[in-house]
């Protein structure tokens, strides 16, 4: 017999009111977490009780004693790493994919998840302006959506050199280069690692984390071969742009495949205000992007889009009796990432693109762009404060003199509560890094992060 819909009455029940809670609370509430994970393990590992609980008991302990250790994410002043909120609809959308429940790697098994991930697909092509046909795949995050891109990269390079990756493995295989920034994200070699194509070969990049064009030419000059270029849109300190549409033309001349990492600077290819610096985007051969960073979907959900889709079914697609895929067409969501069991992940997408429409994600990225232009300017204007980067999007780095005072300043904010901000390290600088990504972030909260730096700022006296 199946479980009858009664038995998640209780439990659904409190999982809701507790999320309310939690969602009234998070606007005031100290942005940090209040407890360290140390002390909350006990807790949460008491010994592993010898008979069952009732399923609404759970729900309540389960959200009492997490309380403490939840950092506010969804807080209009939480601007750690680029973290987004979560829109309304799509937390809604999300909890209705784990009622549902659909096991969403096949077409012909779970066709309302295939059709409504193929719709935001499509969308998302459209407001980005990529090329019609790409494969669109959502995955856990950037990392696996540039893991995706680069696979499709290498089987697309070696099966041009003749070489069968399937059956002879990478052992032995002519060699795949692959380039990068200086400032690419850390994730981009660790995606590297996980396809064992080793380490990047790095070109250098300007002040503001962008790649020499030039220099990128002459590297790929230096060794005539199967390459592949991994370009960023969105560098994480400065926001900057590598210069996509140059950088594309000479990989291309060169027969490079091109990989852009947008984790949440390829939205800004959503409005005209950005249009020079991703000029050319559209030319890549394959992109990853982030919903969960710009978008405010919950955790977890990346984009992965290849305009090759013959490259990266190749790779990803399986080939057995019990599965019944499509070989030609739209091609089943599983073939589209790394994993055959997976999570609708792209619902949460379709209804928040539903929901806001062009214009709204528009307003969105803008007012992101907006809130981080107010930020850089209320706190340059504190004494000893310095902006270091062009703010071009959504990402600005502070000193505050010296390493150790910046340092200071940072954890004093972070022990304040009123906003969060990382610490980082930049331009061999320590920086306090500020990334507006949540779209609930408004004038007030730009007002009370400025005044919550300031405080931090004037308890640390500069020599
Ligand atoms: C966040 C980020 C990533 C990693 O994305 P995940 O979603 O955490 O996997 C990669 N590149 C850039 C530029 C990022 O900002």
């Amino acid at each position: 017999m199946s479980a009858p819909g009664d038995a998640y009455r209780e439990p659904l029940d409190r999982a809701r009111l507790h999320a309310q809670a939690w969602l009234d609370a998070v606007p005031e509430r100290h942005v940090g977490p209040a407890v360290d994970v140390n002390r909350l393990v006990p807790q949460f590992a008491r010994a592993l009780p010898e008979g069952p609980s009732a399923a609404g008991a759970v729900v309540d302990e389960l959200a009492a004693l997490s309380e403490p250790g939840l950092m506010a994410m969804q807080s209009g002043r939480f601007f750690g790493w680029v973290i987004g909120g979560t829109l309304p609809v799509a937390l809604a959308a999300d909890w209705l994919v784990s009622a549902w429940d659909q096991n969403a790697g096949m077409r012909f098994a779970t066709p309302a998840t295939a059709a409504i991930e193929e719709a935001a697909g499509g969308w998302l092509l459209q407001l980005l302006g990529l090329p019609h046909g790409s494969d669109v795949g959502f995955t856990t995050g950037a990392t696996m959506a540039s893991f995706v891109g680069l696979t499709a990269g290498r089987q697309h390079l070696l099966q041009r050199a003749g070489w069968d990756l399937d059956r002879d493995g990478l052992f032995g295989a002519p060699r795949v280069r692959v380039l990068v920034g200086a400032q690419r994200h850390d994730v981009i070699d660790l995606a590297l690692r996980y396809l064992g194509l080793g380490a990047p070969e790095v070109v250098p990049a300007d002040a503001e984390g962008r790649m020499l064009p030039d220099a990128l030419a002459e590297a790929l000059d230096a060794h005539p071969g199967p390459s592949l270029v991994c370009l960023q849109a969105g560098n994480l300190h400065s926001g900057a742009f590598d210069p996509i549409g140059t950088a594309t033309a000479i990989a291309h001349d060169r027969d490079a495949w091109v990989h852009v990492d947008g984790a949440f600077g390829l939205w800004a290819a959503v409005s005209p205000r950005w249009a020079e610096h991703l000029e050319g985007l559209a030319h890549a051969d394959s992109w990853a992007t982030d919903a969960h960073k710009t978008l405010n979907v919950p955790y977890d959900c990346g984009v992965a889009i290849v305009a090759r889709p013959e490259a990266s079914r190749a790779a990803l697609g399986l080939h057995t009796s019990y599965l019944i895929s499509d070989d030609h067409g739209p091609g089943d969501p599983f073939e589209k990432v790394p994993e055959l069991s997976r999570r609708a992940r792209g619902i949460p997408v379709w209804a928040a693109l539903r929901s806001l429409g062009r214009s709204g994600v528009v307003e969105l990225v803008e007012g992101l762009a907006d809130a981080a232009l107010a930020l850089a300017d209320g706190i340059s204007a504190i004494p000893h404060a310095e902006v270091l980067n062009d703010v071009v999007f959504t990402q600005v780095c502070i000193s505050f003199g010296s390493d150790e005072r910046t340092r200071r300043v940072t954890q004093l904010l972070i022990d304040d509560g009123t906003a969060w901000m990382s610490g980082s390290q930049w331009r061999d600088r320590a920086v306090l890094r500020i990334s507006v990504s949540n779209w609930a972030t408004d004038d007030d909260d730009v007002r009370r992060s400025v005044d919550a730096v300031a405080r931090a700022a004037a308890r640390v006296p500069h020599p």
